[in-house]
């Protein structure tokens, strides 16, 4: 088979991602035989132009910039892949929906701060179509290697779509709600990281983005019943921020 194309872009975001390709340094050289990586800023100043076969993406959208590179990333690519949350959830960039993002960017960068135009930060399905999200902040190793070897036969993979919890549980962990009342994001948030956090008895913040059908609602009511205060439910929820629509609905719930 020739060699695949691969394009890796940048966003807004903390290049965490492209970093973890990498940190794959025992497998570098295996990638590097069976793949044509274009436009990775973060490993040559050489950018390749032209059509790839698959873009990964990392980073939010935050600024009109973004926007038309993503636009033009879209269009020289056969398959997009949202790489890690920000690209696939908003991340952290659209952790506060309740405060205008001009205002988030003077925070910031405060007065000296070279001016730019700041929007609110969206996932990148937001405005393109993404064939397929990878999750992750940064994205697993075992995950990324998992999918450039699907890509190489065409396909992507069936990554599952659990919640940490089921890890959690089946590593046999305590559970840090019940034992501690503590918030915990582990029943609203895609595993695939082996339950890390709890595993180090620290709770999930969420990082690797929401399960489908997350009941935002649901676990607020639950902790809310074991006397937790709703602030402190409030912005575990929204660091990694919720999926589209549900940020504004759980600010309204805890307003
Ligand atoms: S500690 Fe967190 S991840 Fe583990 S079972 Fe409890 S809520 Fe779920
Ligand atoms: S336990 Fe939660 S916060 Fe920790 S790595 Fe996994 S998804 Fe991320």
């Amino acid at each position: 088979m020739d060699q695949l194309v691969i394009g890796i872009f940048g966003l807004t975001g903390c290049a965490g991602d492209q970093l973890t390709i990498l940190n794959c340094e025992d497998e570098l050289l295996l990638i590097a035989e069976k793949v044509t990586m274009k436009s990775f800023n973060m490993a040559s100043s050489r950018e390749l132009a032209g059509r790839v076969e698959v873009a990964l993406v990392e980073g939010s959208v935050c600024q009109p910039e973004d926007l038309a590179m993503l636009r033009e990333i879209r269009e020289r690519s056969r398959h997009l892949v949202a790489f890690g949350t920000c690209a696939a959830f908003g991340g952290m960039a659209a952790m506060d929906q309740r405060v205008h993002p001009e205002v988030l960017r003077d925070t910031v960068y405060g007065p000296d701060g070279e001016p730019f135009e700041a929007i609110r930060a969206r996932p990148l399905s937001s405005f393109v179509k993404v064939d397929f999200v990878l999750p992750g902040c940064p994205v697993e190793k075992g995950q990324l290697l998992e999918t450039l070897s699907c890509l190489l036969k065409g396909s992507f993979p069936d990554i599952a779509c659990t919640p940490v919890c089921a890890e959690c549980r089946s590593r046999e962990n305590l559970c840090i709600v019940l034992e501690r009342d503590e918030v915990c994001c582990g029943a609203l948030t895609r595993g695939g990281c082996g339950a890390r956090c709890p595993s180090l008895d620290v709770s999930c913040a969420g990082c690797r983005g929401p399960v489908e059908d997350a009941y935002y609602a649901v676990n607020a009511d639950l902790l809310k019943g074991r006397g937790i205060d709703r602030e402190k439910i409030r912005k575990k929820m929204m660091l990694f921020s919720a999926p589209a629509g549900m940020g504004e609905r759980l600010e309204r719930e805890f307003d």
